[in-house]
């Protein structure tokens, strides 16, 4: 009976707290209480959350205009990744009968465990996962022969998960008896743990022994869990033997993961390692664009720029803004401007530094990093401490604001403009040239938020 899954109280009172952040979020009551108060969870399994909800009107809504909005509020616990089914009471019914009866074979049913979004043609590919990239798809094309194991790693929010799902994916539409498994490592620790007691080590051993393709997300996870480390180095043997293609995850490279049993880390150690970096300007904007296009948004540049801009740590967070801002536009039944992007996404844009780059914030940037007062950079004064910052200072401001040459001038102490052509083309030369220039540069666009 689904009303006696264990994990399900403990994700109740996870889901409180996930409702709490919804409510806060951009919803409004009436559609908070109708719907999303209303689904009430009734059984999680390792990958899976299903709620039950009164009526078929409900769950149109609620999958057609809120899924985005409940699914992001679970991804900031420590369900995420988890599927979200929205079922009528007699779905429900119908469901668990039918996954009574037919629980070995389901243990493969791995197309519900992956998401099916997470594909390489939904991937955006830029200097930051590029290599990543390049192996996963190389892995997909013939697991088991070049790359095993496959070691992915980067920072939270990068693409992991989806260059992994996104393997297996391609193995099952080549073969789709192939039997892949995807399970984070906590699922993985869990499953090991709960085999004990049960004395069903056996089936434990025998079901990950008779994969073809194993994948465990975030293996950090495993960190300190001896004996799971132990299962899985045996579990990882056998599948190695057999040449059975191994896939893990992880926020850290294998020698950073501390403390891990060192057999394991040699054995990460010998396949292809690969790492995700956190995504550029450019690569934030097509991720937007791919986004925006997907779900038939029509963002102008303006607000794409300024979430790309705004937004540096990850993916995710990408996401996350896009999803609150179209979902508090849809609500409140506003046009997305600037003045509207600004206000709906407070939080995100907040938590970052947002200087806008101009003639005077690059005075002070440049009298900050030269150590050179403001009065100098704007005098007449032609000594080498003086006059070098001014030129970068003027490079900076031809080459990211709009300032013409003759305003530019006007502003460092009245100079005229084939002055400030001549400091351009100087700094212009220094770059190619002098690291010592290019590094200047580069960490004063630090400070606006500009990476070069
Ligand atoms: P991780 O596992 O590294 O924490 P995920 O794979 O869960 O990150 O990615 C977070 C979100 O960002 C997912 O919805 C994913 O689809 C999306 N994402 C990450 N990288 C890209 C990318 N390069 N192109 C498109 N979407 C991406
Ligand atoms: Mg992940």
């Amino acid at each position: 009976m689904y009303n006696e899954n264990e994990n399900l109280e403990h994700f109740k009172s996870v889901w409180q707290k996930a409702l709490v952040a919804i409510k806060e979020s951009v919803i409004s009551e009436l559609s908070f209480n109708t719907y999303i108060k209303t689904a009430n969870p009734v059984y999680v399994s390792n990958n899976e959350i299903i709620f039950e909800v009164s009526n078929e009107f409900i769950k149109d809504i609620i999958n057609k205009k809120f899924y985005d909005l409940i699914k992001n509020a679970v991804d900031l616990t420590e369900y995420r990744n988890y599927k979200l089914t929205f079922c009528l009471k007699d779905e429900m019914e119908k469901r668990m009968e039918a996954e009574g009866q037919q629980q070995e074979a389901d243990d493969w049913e791995t197309q519900s465990m992956l998401n099916p979004k997470y594909t390489f043609d939904k991937f955006v590919v830029g200097p930051s996962n590029d290599l990543a990239y390049a192996a996963s798809v190389a892995v997909s094309q013939q697991p088991g022969k070049s790359y095993n194991p496959f070691f992915m790693y980067g920072g939270s929010g990068l693409g992991k998960t989806h260059l992994m799902q996104a393997i297996g994916h391609e193995i099952l539409s080549k073969d789709p008896k192939s039997k892949v498994m995807y399970l984070n490592s906590e699922a993985f620790a869990n499953e090991y743990i709960n085999s004990l007691p049960d004395r069903t080590i056996d089936k434990f051993i025998r079901k990950y022994r008779s994969i073809d393709v194993l994948m465990i997300d975030d293996i950090q996870f495993l960190a300190g869990k001896e004996r799971t480390q132990e299962a899985f180095f045996h579990t990882f043997n056998h599948l190695y033997n057999l040449n059975k293609q191994i896939i893990i995850s992880s926020d850290k490279s294998p020698k950073d993961l501390n403390p891990l049993e060192e057999r394991l880390r040699t054995r990460f150690e010998q396949g292809l390692i690969a790492d995700i970096q956190k995504p550029d300007l450019e690569i934030r904007i097509a991720i937007l664009r791919q986004k925006s296009a997907n779900e038939n948004l029509d963002l102008s540049d303006d607000i794409i720029y300024l979430l790309a801009n705004n937004i540096q740590s990850n993916v995710r967070d990408l996401e996350g803004a896009l999803t609150k801002l179209v979902a508090l536009s849809t609500l409140t039944n506003s046009v997305i401007t600037k003045e509207f992007t600004l206000d709906a996404l407070k939080e995100f844009i907040t938590t970052t530094k947002k200087v806008e780059i101009n003639e005077t914030t690059i005075l002070d940037a440049i009298s900050r990093y030269f150590d050179v007062d403001k009065k100098s950079l704007l005098s007449k004064k032609r000594t080498r401490d003086v006059a070098y910052p001014r030129q970068v200072a003027m490079y900076l401001c031809k080459q990211y604001t709009e300032s013409s040459l003759s305003s530019i001038g006007r502003f460092f102490g009245g100079r005229d403009h084939t002055t400030v052509m001549h400091a351009i083309d100087k700094v212009r030369n220094d770059l190619e040239s002098n690291l010592e220039t290019k590094k200047a540069v580069s960490d004063i666009l630090e400070d606006f938020n500009i990476t070069t």
